[in-house]
């Protein structure tokens, strides 16, 4: 019999099955308009769950659950000194979520498995898939929780006591469809982590690249900012006499956009979201003006010079009106770099396929901003169409799919095989 053995660098993933897997899950949970509604332990979450542990059941795969109900199915490597490389997303959305957004990650691990089972590959590290648990924080907050309580960034009490807009706890919910597994918390150690999934923004479709290679994840502060002036009345106070902490918000607004348009881009990243008067009277005069800040940017030093930027500028706007202020730290959360053994896997993988890459920043939060906290990590991401996520109209082609799968299988051969190198 001739010898069919296909070689490593030959292997491909079947799209076809892929995508079937990707209708099929779409479907729980689905909306009219097209996107899914499968918020974090929900009985729909729960189908998903089941439904994911079934697949990886059917070939071949032991799956076992943690504390906080994160999965992970596993298929053993052939030398037990070796870490297993994690390969996953998350399967929950947000409440008019799109079908992509986690799931892609998910189900082309489990297709990059099924691939090496077809062509009988054996690699020397175990590989596991992960459904994470609560990445969206849609319904219980905070965000990327079951990844965060894996890396220890959490605990997990703190997580079991958060609550829904019910008064649900996650205690409570992750109970009633059965998912606290008795899989220990933070003794499951990862010899790397790799994470597909669609950008959620226009970058790479815009420059018509097939991957992002994503060298990190940039890092955001929030901050509340009050500005406090003087409470009048709105006719007979003469402009000149005001100390107006909205006129004093003005033209800190004006300076601080035109120096992050002058000296942070393309990197940084300024908002403010909302913002509110008291007393909020139609005739008065503020006397105080609070707004939500958020600033992001890739690197520590770059947003240390935004803060300084909007110190400043309100700083000098305020000295000019004789208004007071203050900028209170709410959260931040620091830059994080992917592995460059992550990054060079991804972008040999994708050199040898033939696809074009581009190597971009996160601009959203992923889990895998919590495994790099405990394992070289790497992100791949897929162009989406107009960028779009967060949204039922979410949507990618089945060739971008593919692709995505088929740098994940061979950056993750190339991780399961540390001796190769
Ligand atoms: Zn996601």
């Amino acid at each position: 019999m001739p010898n069919t053995r296909v070689l490593n660098s030959e292997l491909r993933i079947n799209g076809d099955r892929l995508w079937a897997r990707l209708e099929e899950l779409a479907l729980i949970g689905a909306t009219p308009a097209g996107g899914v509604h499968r918020l974090a332990l929900s009985a729909t979450d729960s189908r998903a769950r089941d439904w994911f542990q079934g697949q990886a059941e059917q070939i071949g795969l032991v799956v076992s659950i943690d504390g906080i109900g994160n999965m992970f199915a596993r298929r053993e490597g052939t030398d037990a000194r070796l870490l297993p490389v994690l390969l996953g997303s998350h399967l929950d959305s947000q409440p008019t979520g799109g079908r992509f957004d986690g799931p892609l990650g998910v189900l082309a691990a489990l297709e990059a498995v099924e691939t090496l089972n077809d062509h009988e590959v054996i690699t020397p590290a175990p590989i596991e898939i992960v459904n994470w648990t609560n990445e969206e924080g849609a319904r219980f907050p905070p965000a990327m929780m079951g990844s965060g309580v894996f890396s220890g960034r959490f605990s997990i009490e703190d997580a079991m006591a958060s609550v829904d807009p019910d008064g649900i706890t996650v205690a409570d919910a992750i109970d009633e469809i059965g998912y606290r597994g008795p899989h220990p918390i933070g003794k499951h150690c990862l010899g790397a982590a790799l994470e597909l999934h669609i950008e959620q923004g226009p970058i790479l479709e815009e420059r018509g690249c097939d991957i992002g290679v994503v060298t990190g994840v940039q890092g955001t502060r929030w901050f509340d900012l009050t500005i406090r002036g003087e409470e009048t009345h709105a006719g007979p106070t003469p402009m000149a006499r005001r100390t107006d902490p909205v006129a004093v918000l003005g033209s800190a607004l004006v300076s601080m956009y035109h120096r992050v348009e002058g000296e942070f881009l393309p990197d940084g990243r300024l908002t403010f979201g909302v913002i509110s008067t008291k007393p909020a009277s139609r005739n008065t005069v503020p006397g105080e003006v609070t707004l939500t800040v958020d600033i992001r940017h890739p690197r520590n030093d770059g947003l240390d010079a935004l803060e300084a930027c909007v110190k400043e500028e309100v700083a000098a706007a305020c000295a000019l009106r004789n208004a007071k202020w203050d900028l209170k730290t709410v959260w931040a959360s620091v830059p994080i770099q992917f592995s460059d053994r992550c990054l060079s896997a991804i972008s040999e993988a994708a050199d040898g396929l033939g696809y074009s890459t581009l190597e971009l920043m996160a601009g959203a939060g992923h889990d895998s901003v919590h495994t790099a906290d405990v394992a070289p990590t790497g992100m791949i991401f897929v162009p989406c169409k107009n960028g779009v996520s967060h949204n039922e109209s979410e949507s990618i082609t089945f060739e971008q799919a593919e692709a995505g799968a088929n740098v994940l299988l061979h950056a993750a051969l190339t991780l399961a095989n540390p001796n190769d190198r």
